[in-house]
This record gives structure tokens, C-alpha cells and sequence, in this order.
């Protein structure tokens, strides 16, 4: 791969911190993907005091005030599909993976979504290279070495390219000010440099990495698990659809043990 870029050994300066910081809520995943459940808002009795706005004016203060009788009640909306109170609940995730996931993960609406640009900064320059156990199927390897190799010169190259075209685009700028054919920079972002990166920025692949903040909240959280953590779906939404989990069950083990069971009860 090229020599990273400033912003992308900020980004791994950074990656490095959260995992010392906060261990037990972020994982790596592949040659350069991360994920880190920053944060969340309620909890399972978050859930099951709202639901009872219905019917008492009991409240619990944390799942561990359970009894058997809530810990029915918290499964038995689930399986009733009772969504509303599900909605209560919200966690932010903070993730680094290839653009051709993120297309994939985008498609769950009911969610925010905060991604870097490349209009403001350059490329993240890291792409997705797929290891032994993602390039094969039943154990053969469907791309052979050759061609990973040839793969990633081809990515190196791409970034190559653009971090060489943006300096020259840059020293044209600048050549172009100081024979004062461009006005001087006024301050803020420069809309000649801009332009020059929202234009390279297109032969960036869909394996280059991207970082994104995902807003969730937990009923559409668990319609991302069914979807993502299935066989079905791609290998590497797979990957990290399991470490959202992972990171989600360590924080909720409660609503992670009765997500599983009503999942498994439905089939789905
Ligand atoms: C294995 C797999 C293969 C896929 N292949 C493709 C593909 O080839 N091409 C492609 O474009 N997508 C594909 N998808 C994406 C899929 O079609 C969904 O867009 C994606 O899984 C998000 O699911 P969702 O709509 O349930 O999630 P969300 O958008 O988060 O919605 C959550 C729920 O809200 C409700 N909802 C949201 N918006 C609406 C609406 N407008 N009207 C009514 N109800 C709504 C629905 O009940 C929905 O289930 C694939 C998904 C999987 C898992």
C-alpha cells in the first residue's frame, strides 16, 4: 500500500486511543476496519418502564432490579412485536470500513448516518485487502496470491495518483494567485482546492476506506442483525454486523439473550 496520508495516521493515532481508552467497546476488523460502540442512551428497564406508561406507575431503575416477571415482560413485547417502547433505546456507533459496505449499510434508513468527505479532506489512504478467509469459499481461494498482489498495486497506485494530481493542482493554484489570474485565499476553505479534490476523489474504489458516525436505535438495530449477521449477506457486512453485536451484548446482555431467543423462535 502508498505511505498513509496525514489524515490517515491521525486516524490510526486515534483508533489506537480508543482501543486503549476503551477496550471492551471497540474492535478491528480486516486490514484497517474498526467499529467502537461510543455510546448509548437507556437500557432494558428503559424499555419496560416505558411500556408500563399503560398500565402502572411501577418504574425500574436498571435491568438488574429484574424480576422474572419483567424479564417475561421484556420478551414477551419483543415477540409481540410491541416496537414502540424498542424505540426508546439508542446507541452510537462509530465505524471505519470500505465504502462497499457502507453502500450496503446505508440502505437502513430508519437510522442517522455522519460520514467523512472526501470534498474536505483527502481520502482515507487505506483500502479494503481481503485475507485468505474472505477470498475463499468451502476453502478454496477464489483470487490466488497473483492476483492479490496485482490488486493491491493497483490500489497503492490510485492513491498514488491522487495525492500526486492534488499537489499539482495545488501548485497551479498557488502559481495561478501569485500571477493574480485566482483572487488571494480569503480565509475559510479554499473553493479552488475543493474543487480540485471533489473531482479526485472519483477514482477512488469502492474498497477505500470510509468513517462514519450511525446513530441507532435498538428496533432498528435488531432489523440490522437480522439482515446483516445472516449467511446471506456479505461477508464483510457480515464482520462487522457480529462485532456491532458483540459490542451490543457486552453493554445489554439481557436484551441481547431475549433478541436471540424471540430471532431464534421466529425463524427469522
Ligand atoms: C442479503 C441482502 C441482499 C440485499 N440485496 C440488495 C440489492 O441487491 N439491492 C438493493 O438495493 N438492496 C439490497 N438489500 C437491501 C434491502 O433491500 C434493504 O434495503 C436493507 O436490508 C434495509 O432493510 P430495511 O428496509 O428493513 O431497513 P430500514 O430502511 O432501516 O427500515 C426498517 C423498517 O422500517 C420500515 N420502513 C422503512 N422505510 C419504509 C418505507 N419507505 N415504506 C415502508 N416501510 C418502511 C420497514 O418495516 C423496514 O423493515 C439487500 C439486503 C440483504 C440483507
Amino acid at each position: 500500500m502508498a505511505a498513509h496520508n496525514k489524515a490517515t495516521s491521525e486516524l490510526e493515532e486515534e483508533i489506537a486511543e480508543r482501543l486503549r481508552v476503551h477496550p471492551d467497546a471497540c474492535l478491528r476488523i480486516g486490514n484497517f476496519g474498526f467499529i467502537e460502540l461510543e455510546d448509548s442512551w437507556g437500557d432494558e428497564a428503559t424499555i419496560v418502564n416505558t411500556a408500563r406508561i399503560s398500565t402502572t406507575n411501577n418504574r425500574l431503575a436498571n435491568a438488574e432490579a429484574f424480576s422474572e416477571r419483567d424479564r417475561a415482560l421484556l420478551y414477551q413485547l419483543l415477540r409481540d412485536q410491541h416496537g414502540t417502547p424498542f424505540e426508546t433505546v439508542y446507541f452510537r456507533f462509530r465505524f471505519i470500513a470500505p465504502i462497499f459496505v457502507l453502500r450496503q449499510w446505508v440502505k437502513h434508513r430508519i437510522s442517522s448516518w455522519n460520514e467523512f468527505s472526501m470534498r474536505y479532506r483527502k481520502p482515507i489512504s487505506e483500502a479494503y485487502v481481503p485475507d485468505l478467509a474472505a477470498r475463499s469459499v468451502d476453502g478454496y481461494a477464489v483470487l490466488d496470491d497473483d492476483a492479490m498482489a496485482e490488486y493491491e498495486s493497483l490500489m497503492s497506485e490510485l492513491f498514488t495518483w491522487y495525492e500526486r494530481h492534488y499537489e499539482a493542482a495545488c501548485a497551479r493554484i498557488e502559481a495561478a494567485r501569485a500571477e493574480g489570474i485566482l483572487p488571494a485565499k480569503s480565509g475559510g476553505r479554499d473553493p479552488y482546492r475543493g474543487r480540485a479534490r471533489e473531482l479526485l476523489r472519483n477514482v477512488m474504489p469502492v474498497a477505500a476506506y470510509s468513517d462514519v458516525y450511525w446513530t441507532v436505535n435498538f428496533r432498528s438495530l435488531m432489523n440490522f442483525f437480522r439482515l446483516r449477521r445472516k449467511p446471506d449477506a456479505q461477508y464483510e457486512i457480515r464482520q462487522y454486523a457480529d462485532a456491532a453485536y458483540l459490542l451490543f451484548s457486552r453493554r445489554l446482555p439481557l436484551l441481547a439473550q431475549t433478541m436471540e431467543q424471540v430471532l431464534q423462535e421466529s425463524h427469522a
